[in-house]
């Protein structure tokens, strides 16, 4: 077990690699590791997170209270959304909160991270989802924040950044990164005439892959292995589960293993039919 003062020594060197990495600017972000169920140290407001040291972490129970801070240091003003997270999901070590500039251009351009586009971010993170809008430091970004925590270990939060979590504070970093080079990617691919994206037996594939790694978190690819015992991928009972988020663009519908997912394809191809045939009409002057 690592002690305590290890462990804020760790948070500062995140701290320094989220600042030269331009993951932040100034004052922004903010991180959180769970020491047991009820005590968490987190990074204060107000102070670089490049320029950190162990006496600057602060230490605050589940509901975000000070147990523990140094003279002129505070809990940072956003620990009520980390602290809903770790409500939330058990599973979760550490939380990382920063504004990459990729991930927060999608976040501000209303861009969710959702075209599978390369093997790691389809493995790692699925998909990227968009929080809608709260003010900081209120109660309306873990509110809106709650209905994506058991379905994604990364989200973006609306004009504002991005959140990612994890098992350990190293593994929830490494997510934030994953995040920034997968918008990136998807960002300078967009300039070069659009991304080509993987075809479903492909993304079948690599959800494979996450399984047999035994990767922890919360995955699109879990979801599929779970529902009714039916081992697949791409499935429509994937699809509802996931639909109600706005931005998620995975096209799952229609494939092999759903039934209830076939009576709406086939109505929506009906339903494309019967335009295509009315506009086909029309232009001959049938109509
Ligand atoms: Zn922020």
């Amino acid at each position: 077990m690592v002690n305590e003062f290890e462990i804020k020594k760790q948070i500062c060197d995140i701290g320094r690699r989220i600042y030269a990495r331009n993951m932040v600017a100034a004052n922004d972000g903010n991180i959180s590791v769970k020491l047991n169920d009820n005590e968490f140290l987190c990074t204060p407001t107000g102070v670089s997170k490049g320029f950190m040291t162990p006496e600057f972490i602060c230490k605050v129970d589940a509901q975000g209270n000070v147990i523990q801070a140094n003279p002129g240091f505070k809990p940072s003003s956003e620990i009520k959304m980390h602290m809903r997270v770790y409500q939330k999901r058990p599973d979760v070590g550490s939380v990382v909160h920063a504004h990459p500039i990729y991930a927060t251009s999608f976040a501000i351009a209303g861009i969710p991270l959702t075209q599978p586009i390369m093997p790691e971010a389809v493995i790692a993170l699925g998909c990227v989802p968009i929080a809608e809008y709260g003010t900081p430091s209120t109660m309306e970004i873990p509110d809106n924040l709650e209905k994506y925590l058991p379905y994604f270990d990364a989200v973006l939060l609306e004009n504002h950044g991005a959140l990612t979590w994890s098992t350990d504070l190293n593994a929830a970093y490494m997510k934030m990164e994953s995040v920034e080079f997968y918008a990136q990617l998807l960002y300078q691919s967009k300039l070069l005439g659009g991304p080509k994206e993987f075809d479903k037996e492909n993304i079948k594939k690599l959800y494979e892959i996450r399984r047999k790694f035994g990767m922890p978190g919360k995955h699109p690819a879990n979801l599929c292995q779970n529902k009714d015992g039916v081992n697949c991928h791409n499935c429509g009972g994937c699809s509802e589960d996931y639909k109600q988020f706005p931005g998620y663009q995975y096209d799952f519908v229609g494939s092999e293993c759903s039934k209830e997912a076939a009576p709406a394809a086939a109505n929506s191809d009906a339903e494309l039919v019967a335009n295509i045939t009315k506009q086909v009409m029309a232009q001959l002057g049938l109509k």
